[in-house]
């Protein structure tokens, strides 16, 4: 068996194991202590918000995000489709129903022009959104100033899913710093990671001591356990934020190499008839997270599923694009606007894919993939 080249694996700097042992070393094996609380500063300063929280994931950060909007049963909120189910599930597990959005090409993210179509509609039947949850797809910034305007505008506070865009940016401004609420995510396959983890990100320095509270099991303070509410328990061991500290210092570079595959992919394949990649609009600077790329089957006689076959025979990994939220049977009939007369997220996931695109993906094996997308491409 060929060895195998993976979509995103985890990538090790050398340093993370220093911060480990002095966990161990001064017994902060606990999900709390000294590099939890300086992940979460480090976090923080980096994302340019006043406050961070650090969790057990990013869908506990999503979690706890929906409850600080005071997100209940009954409630709509708006999302976009073409997104991973974690953006969405927390809202839909606490009764919210979703109304789902569709992507623009500029970006792949909420189409504005979609969005707006959905707030005039919720005007009119009186039914406004508890919450609009923006993604930033693949690394890919939302358009920003024409999304927050509009939500602004309507008074409905933004959830930020920056779980793929840790170290991206939107005209020179971190992502997760936009939404009322933002998270990140530090699982295994993203960009820099905890083996497991989120980031909740704020300005608003008493709703994150409330998630605190909340994520640690609600203890009022009394010298027993007191509870007037019920918590969870969410929180991030202190041996993964050490891992984290250390991952942290890596990401500039991390985004750099990440978008070096990219180029190397596009320079190779991009003049190819029917090929297309993800677009970077001048306001955005993407970590790259995933390289993703559609394929016309019509010009370029061949499709996504057939590439996504070839990679695997020689053991290489490769996915199609997010399938779409609102072509998930859990999500049958539930609301959705097109971004115009084409359904784009639907385009998109029937036509796309991302290529291994690891920062630690060597220009010898980066080559391998190449050479078989190349083939099917003839
Ligand atoms: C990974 C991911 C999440 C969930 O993060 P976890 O840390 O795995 O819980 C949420 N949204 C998107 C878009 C993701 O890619």
């Amino acid at each position: 068996m060929k060895k195998r080249i993976y979509l995103s694996s985890p990538h090790l700097g050398g340093e993370e194991i220093e911060y480990v042992k002095e966990a161990f070393d001064s017994n902060w094996v606990a999900p709390l202590g000294p590099h939890v609380e300086a992940f979460e500063r480090e976090c923080a300063a980096f994302a340019g918000v006043r406050h961070a929280h650090a969790l057990s994931s990013g869908t506990a950060a999503a979690f706890l995000a929906a409850l600080l909007l005071n997100v209940k049963r009954g409630d709509i909120f708006f999302c976009s489709s073409l997104t991973f189910a974690a953006t969405l599930a927390p809202l839909v597990q606490i009764g919210a129903t979703p109304v789902l959005i569709d992507s623009e090409p500029e970006s792949w993210n909420m189409s504005p022009q979609a969005l707006e179509r959905a707030f005039k509609d919720a005007e009119n039947t009186g039914e406004m959104p508890r919450a609009v949850v923006i993604v930033n797809l693949y690394g890919q910034a939302c358009d920003m100033d024409r999304i927050l305007p509009l939500c602004g505008r309507y008074g409905v506070p933004v959830i930020e899913d920056a779980a793929e865009s840790v170290g991206s940016t939107y005209r020179n401004r971190q992502t997760g710093s936009f939404g009322r609420f933002a998270f990140y995510s530090f699982n295994g396959n993203k960009i820099i990671t905890t083996s497991g983890g989120g980031m909740l990100l704020s300005d608003d320095g008493e709703a994150i001591d409330r998630a605190r509270f909340l994520s640690a099991q609600a203890r009022d303070r009394a010298p027993w356990y007191q509870h007037s509410e019920l918590g969870y328990n969410f929180r991030m061991s202190n041996v993964l934020a050490g891992i984290g500290r250390a991952q942290l210092k890596l990401l500039p570079r991390r985004v750099a190499e990440r978008r070096a595959v990219f180029e190397r992919y596009r320079a190779a394949l991009a003049s190819s008839p029917g090929v297309s990649f993800m677009p970077e609009p001048e306001w955005s600077a993407s970590n790259r997270w995933l390289t993703a790329m559609t394929v016309d089957p019509a010009a370029s006689g061949t499709a996504n599923m057939k590439i996504i076959e070839a990679l695997a025979a020689e053991n290489i990994e490769s996915r199609p694009v997010w399938k779409p939220m609102h072509m998930q049977p859990v999500f049958e009939g539930v609301k959705y606007y097109r971004h115009g007369e084409d359904d784009f997220s639907r385009m998109t996931f029937e036509n796309g894919l991302c290529l291994p695109s690891g920062s630690n993906l060597t220009p010898e094996d980066q080559e391998l993939v190449i050479d078989v997308v190349r083939k099917q491409l003839g």
